[in-house]
């Protein structure tokens, strides 16, 4: 069967559902909640009546999935701010009721990361700010008031990746639908069918409760050639990308304006100040999020040769499993393909993907032992120039590597970052090192004393975001990342004092 008439006969099937009354598969099975607020429909009712293609945001075309997306900024615009308080909260409440099934759906097509974290990722996509991030700003004088407003773009075009789908997408639609936009995705292509349920889902319900169609898009089986339609498309205001060097790469090419959540390779620096066991438990705790996909998780640990062997033997207390040199060497043999130097120089590593937010008892495998059930991390002693330290490798172990000094322990830091500006850690109560580290990474998120997810609020003040925008230093996203500030000015007048 071709995909045309794949994509015809799903088209139909949405269709006659609709006019049964009904809705497709996926949507029935996540409610969405009863509506609190009026929605801006003025009465309207909007009981079962599907979208004009009966698609529910599911394209297989991207200049029809941009096109509807246009479509549906205009009916937001219209329906006002109520609609958008009303789509934030269906989303919230169907990502936290779906948890376990959307969480499952992610882990059973990407084969990377762990379930509890799956489903907790989506559980927590109420932490995500809304509408109430969009307080203008006044000034008042002699000369009158003038108002700056927050207000939207139109289109935004997304780019997830395979690490945190659904929650990546959740997340945006929350931030960028407050901001009253609407936005198209072209999700990773190995985390696609996932995403398009849940942006059916989201659809059936938000044209359910507010009437308005397509709010979110989706290519139903993206591609780089999708990907180019979709910047190029007349209605896609700016870009939000979410992913590794490529993508944010292909996207500041495009013209437009680019958001970019780019990559990390967040290191750690541990000093003699530190609780030992705190600083272990916060290690393991962030390294074995997901397996370590999190693009803020820590990756390699510099820790001062007067605690190394302390901060590892409580690491080994807390549950990590230690490997020795031997098994190292055949674990990295195995996760890594190193292209030789050409006249002697120095090799090339990549990342083997078999081995991407694999379980520990995977890499275990590989590295010739058996673990414990149960066992979150791995971790050894390396030197700094070990592909696991080199490498954004997105696995459950971490390299330690002993530093002499502060100084030497900030420089390496700096070293495995690559500039990429994106999160560091440190463990230390030393006000000096706290600072001095601070001001050399330059990251993005600077975490003390506290595992990586306390600088998404997990335990840290804050809110969350499943796109940290770093090379282009937006930071956190939230709502007014995606909005045009506009000034409105009374001269003279309205002033009331
Ligand atoms: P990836 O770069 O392989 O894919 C991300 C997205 O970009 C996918 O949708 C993919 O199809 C697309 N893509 C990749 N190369 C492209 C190109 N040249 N042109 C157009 N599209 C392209 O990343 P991944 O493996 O899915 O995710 C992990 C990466 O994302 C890591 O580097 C991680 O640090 C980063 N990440 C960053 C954040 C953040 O907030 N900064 C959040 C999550 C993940």
């Amino acid at each position: 069967m071709s995909a045309v008439n794949e994509t015809l006969i799903r088209d139909v099937v949405a269709d006659v559902l609709g006019r049964l009354g009904g809705a497709p598969a996926a949507a029935k099975s996540a409610p969405a909640p009863a509506p609190k607020a009026d929605c801006g429909c003025n009465g309207k009712s909007h009981a079962a009546t599907p979208g004009a293609r009966g698609k529910f945001g599911v394209f297989a075309d991207a200049n029809e999935a941009c096109a509807a997306a246009q479509e549906s900024f205009l009916q937001l615009q219209k329906a006002g701010v109520a609609a958008r308080v009303k789509i934030v909260e269906i989303v919230k409440a169907m990502a936290e009721s779906n948890a376990e099934v959307w969480g499952k759906l992610e882990l059973d097509e990407t084969k990377i990361g762990r379930l509890d974290h799956k489903v907790e990722k989506l559980k927590i996509i109420k932490l995500v700010p809304g509408v109430e991030w969009l307080r203008p700003d006044a000034r008042s004088g002699d000369h009158g008031i003038t108002l700056e407003e927050y207000t939207p773009f139109g289109v935004v075009g997304a780019v997830t990746p395979s690490t945190h789908s659904i929650p990546t997408l959740s997340g945006n639609i929350v931030n960028i639908c407050a901001a009253g936009n609407a936005v198209v995705f072209n999700p990773h292509p190995s985390a696609a069918r996932c995403a398009a349920v849940a942006v059916r889902a989201y659809n059936e319900a938000i044209f359910r409760e507010t009437g308005i169609e397509n709010i979110a898009t989706i290519i139903e089986k993206p591609s780089m050639e999708s990907f180019a339609a979709m910047c190029k498309h007349e209605a896609v205001r700016i870009l939000l990308v979410t992913g590794g060097p490529g993508v944010v790469k292909a996207a500041m090419q495009t013209g437009k304006r680019a958001i970019c959540a780019g990559p990390g390779n967040p290191p750690v620096y541990v000093d003699d100040t530190a609780c030992m066991k705190r600083a272990a438990k916060a290690i393991i705790q962030g390294a074995s999020y997901d397996n370590n996909l999190l693009c803020i998780g820590e990756k390699e640990v510099f820790a001062l040769e007067n605690i190394a062997d302390k901060l590892m033997s409580q690491m080994e207390q807390n549950g990590a499993v230690r490997l020795t040199n031997a098994q190292l060497d055949a674990l990295t043999k195995a996760a890594f393909t190193i292209t030789p130097g050409q006249g002697g120089g120095c090799g090339h590593a990549s990342v083997n993907k078999d081995f991407i937010g694999k379980d520990p008892i995977v890499l275990a495998k590989a590295a010739g032992i058996s673990i414990p059930s149960g066992t979150q991390l791995l971790f050894a002693e390396t030197g700094a120039d070990h592909p696991f330290v080199v490498e954004e490798q997105m696995m459950p172990f971490l390299p330690i590597i002993r530093v002499k000094s502060l100084d030497e322990g900030v420089t390496r830091s700096l070293e495995a970052e690559h500039g990429y500006k994106h999160t560091s850690i440190i463990h230390s109560h030393d006000l000096e090192a706290l600072t001095q580290m601070g001001r050399a990474l330059d990251t993005t998120l600077f975490i003390k004393n506290g595992p990586c997810m306390a600088g998404l609020g997990l335990g840290g003040e804050g809110y969350l975001s499943f796109s940290i925008a770093t090379p282009t230093g937006e930071g956190v996203s939230n709502p007014r990342t995606f909005t045009r500030v506009r000034r409105c000015v009374m001269v003279d007048n309205l002033k009331i004092y």
